[in-house]
């Protein structure tokens, strides 16, 4: 069981006044965290406390915030195991998916710790006798409020570059992985300075208390309807918001692919985490040439798949988050049916404890239902048949989302339209997932705004000066 603790003014086990909040693991249904919830008035001391260090951190020289980074990615790397046993016990997927996830998030940290003094601003040609130059500078205390679903990768994308860059954070991990946030935090924050990272603990309340308060940038990963209540917050105060939140992708399967490799592709975007991944296939539109029998693949790809409790090696696809999260998606998939749609497999409320859901397949969608245009966020993959390529297009484009789009053809054309007319961040031919390393996009619409991954985060950390001296008097120095 792990007793989490916050972390303000530089001092663990601060606050908590607000109550305590138990997670319970979504396999079995066993009590494993307890975490304190933080009240508005220790959110506002936290900002408060972290402002009285912004200074001296900012101007802390570049190199020796970059040794720190490689020091707390180190810290990290010691407790990848606890890191990973505690997404795992918290949130549910598998151990070796959560191992990935950590991997990734000391990847980050090293990169950014290697990027960020070499980032520079740009000397400009004014007069023979002006200095003129652009330079970035830290924006000071950013709010870093973070999701379950890769809860180290996330907030070590967040954290690693809002730190690296100069800036004060304070940290509210999701309250489904609090005990993952904290064991992070203890990392990070033995490798840093007192008090230039905080840690508060709580649910919606908090994050709402954090986003309201008086900070320099307000970072947001996880759903379209948090982002838009954190932007209305951030309005009120001027603080920048940088937003990366829902999806609802679509996968296109064209007329001369491979239905049974399309499948697998489908699959894999489909369920790996449970369905719990912001890039994950919502929907697919697939060519009436192939739907049968790539429908008929997905089918045999879904009834496949190992399920079991994520701390099992052998299990493929783990449980929901929670059973608040399973009655989401069970909802999603009963109301489709109600519309029409036909279970081909899966969309049955399992026995026993635990959250887990299976892996369903809904044949004969149509794009206007809402399983198909909202975000499901579960092992649920909507299938709809269309006409032609330009069909397909159409409808993927016609989304409240922007956030990334995968097309399966064997045409360069229909492959160059693709990335051109899609209205996406990420478009991705023939690979579901994938893409080079530090690779970042501009998510669009209800996906949110601003660069959220790769270098360009170091630079949504910063704010650009540009500076003219001159010697007095026109005359020289
Ligand atoms: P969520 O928005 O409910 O919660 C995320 C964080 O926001 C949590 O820490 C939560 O406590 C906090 N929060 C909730 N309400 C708040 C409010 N009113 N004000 C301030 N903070 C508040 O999202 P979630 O359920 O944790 O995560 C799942 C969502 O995240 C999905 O929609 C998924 O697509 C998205 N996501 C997006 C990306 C991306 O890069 N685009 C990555 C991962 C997850």
């Amino acid at each position: 069981m792990y007793t989490v603790a916050q972390l303000i003014g530089g001092v663990w086990g601060a606050g908590g006044e607000g109550g305590e909040l138990v997670v319970h693991d979504p396999a079995d249904g066993t009590p494993v965290t307890t975490v304190p919830l933080a009240t508005a008035d220790e959110v506002g001391k936290a900002v408060e406390a972290a402002r009285g260090v912004a200074t001296e951190w900012a101007t802390s020289d570049p190199a020796e915030r970059a040794a720190a980074l490689h020091r707390a990615a180190d810290a990290v790397a010691a407790v990848a195991d606890q890191l990973a046993e505690a997404t795992t016990a918290e949130m549910g997927k598998p151990l070796a998916d959560a191992r990935g996830g950590v991997e990734a998030g000391i990847g980050t940290l090293r990169q950014y710790a290697e990027l960020a003094p070499v980032r520079g601003g740009r000397t400009l040609h004014g007069g023979h006798h002006a200095l003129d130059f652009m330079v970035p500078q830290p924006r000071g205390v950013v709010a870093a409020i973070t999701p379950w679903n890769d809860p180290v990768a996330v907030s070590c994308g967040l954290l690693g570059a809002a730190l690296v860059t100069g800036n004060v954070v304070l940290y509210k991990p999701s309250e489904r992985t609090p005990a993952t946030g904290w064991l992070l935090a203890k990392a990070l924050d033995s490798a840093l300075p007192a008090g230039v990272l905080s840690l508060l603990t709580g649910g919606p309340e908090v994050g709402a208390a954090l986003a309201a308060q008086e900070v320099d940038v307000v970072a947001h990963v996880g759903s379209t309807a948090t982002g838009r209540a954190i932007a209305a917050a951030a309005a009120g105060t001027g603080a920048k918001v940088l937003l990366e939140n829902g999806g609802s992708d679509p996968l296109v399967v064209d007329a001369d692919v491979d239905p049974v490799w399309a499948a697998g592709q489908a699959a894999t975007g489909a369920f790996a985490n449970a369905g719990q991944i912001c890039v994950a296939v919502e929907r697919v539109y697939v060519h009436r040439d192939v739907a049968e029998d790539f429908v008929e693949a997905l089918v045999d790809r879904a009834r496949a798949l190992r399920t079991g409790p994520g701390r099992d090696p052998a299990t493929e696809l783990g449980p929901l988050v929670d059973r608040r999260h399973r009655d989401h998606v069970h909802g999603q998939v009963t109301a489709a049916v109600a519309e029409g749609a036909r279970i081909r497999t899966g969309g049955t409320l399992p026995e026993g404890p635990g959250a887990f859901y299976p892996a369903t397949v809904l044949a004969d969608c149509r794009h206007d239902m809402a399983v198909v245009r909202d975000e499901t966020f579960g092992p649920v993959v909507p299938v709809v048949v269309v006409d032609s390529f330009s069909e397909a297009l159409r409808c993927a484009a016609d989304s409240p989302y922007g956030l990334a789009a995968t097309v399966l053809t064997g045409s360069m054309s229909h492959a160059q339209r693709a990335w051109r007319e899609l209205p996406v961040g990420t478009v991705k031919v023939n690979a579901v997932f994938g893409g080079a390393p530090g690779g970042a996009a501009h998510p669009r619409r209800g996906s949110g705004h601003g660069f959220g991954y790769g270098p360009e985060l170091l630079d949504e950390f910063t704010a650009t000066k540009a500076v003219h001296i001159e010697a007095p008097g026109g005359g020289h120095w």
